[in-house]
């Protein structure tokens, strides 16, 4: 079959049984990940996946295929019904909602489609909300100078995303896309392993697009873990893999991903 070439493989098709190989240990772990909705809607079904670091890989399928479930119990912020999913060697199963909290603030950066920035906020403010929301009801006992460090931390991430001159400006003066910028800052300025992106280019013209996702490329190439949904094969084809989902499973891996080929597949499952 056609997805087989370049390094794509239908999943349950692969190698010989029992091969054992050396890997680092993953980023990003997820195995058997099932999320079942009451009346019977299985939105995932038994994904394992790993992520080691430094990898950007992209999630595609239709729509209802699974893929933002499938983020949102990797990021902590869903709970799977059956499965683990780990974040840097930790379980997120056995974590209470304090921890989960505590890991996903800590490990873990957002970047939405939806650019939810808050329009009260300055850019500044708005990058460095997680530095915030990390003080937690403890933040005003904090050090002194905590506060200049967490802006120092919030222009530098501004700085990588080009926007350093817009810091002191209303989220809405600037375009989409560089509202999107600032989510990216936002979500790389608690320095995190993982960073996870549902879409985060659904709403941007393909030129503003490319500069969002050499953003993350970036990330990666720096060392963190970019788990992206996306349904663009162009988007998909800045990712070291593409993974598809079907009907909730995994259906296909393909290795440095090349938009025609995506596209190809994603057809391709579409017909069956
Ligand atoms: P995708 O992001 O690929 O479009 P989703 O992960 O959003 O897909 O949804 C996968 C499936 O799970 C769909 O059939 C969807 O209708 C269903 N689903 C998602 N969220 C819920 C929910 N809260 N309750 C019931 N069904 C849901
Ligand atoms: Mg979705």
């Amino acid at each position: 079959m056609f997805w087989r070439r370049g390094g794509t493989r239908v999943v349950g098709g692969g190698g010989p049984a029992g091969t054992v190989q050396a890997e680092p240990a993953p980023a990003l772990a997820l195995d058997g990940v099932s999320r079942a909705y009451r009346g019977g809607v299985t939105a995932l079904d038994a994904v394992s996946l790993r992520v080691p670091a430094g990898r950007m890989v992209a999630v595609l399928g239709r729509s209802g295929s699974g893929k933002s479930t499938l983020l949102q119990c990797a990021a902590g912020l869903d709970r799977p019904t059956a499965g683990t999913v780990r974040i840097g060697g930790t379980s997120l199963t056995g974590l209470g909602e304090a921890a989960l909290t505590r890991l996903r603030r800590d490990r873990v950066g957002f970047v939405f489609q939806s650019l939810n920035l808050v329009p009260s906020l300055s850019v500044l403010e708005n990058a460095a909300l997680p530095l915030l929301l990390a003080g937690g009801p403890g933040r005003t006992r904090r050090p002194a100078g905590t506060q200049q460090e967490e802006a120092g931390r919030a222009r530098a991430a501004l700085d990588a995303v080009g926007l350093a001159d817009r810091a002191d400006d209303r989220p809405d003066l600037l375009s989409g896309g560089q509202q999107q910028r600032v989510a990216v800052a936002r979500a790389l300025v608690t320095d995190p392993d993982v960073v996870f992106a549902d879409e985060p280019t659904g709403a941007l013209d393909p030129v503003t697009a490319a500069e969002v996702l050499a953003l993350l490329r970036r990330a990666a190439d720096a060392g963190r873990t970019v788990l992206m949904v996306t349904h663009d094969p162009v988007a998909a084809a800045w990712a070291d893999e593409a993974v598809f989902l079907h009907g909730g499973c995994l259906a296909a891996r393909m290795g440095t991903p090349d938009a025609g080929e995506v596209r190809r597949l994603l057809h391709e499952l579409g017909r069956r």
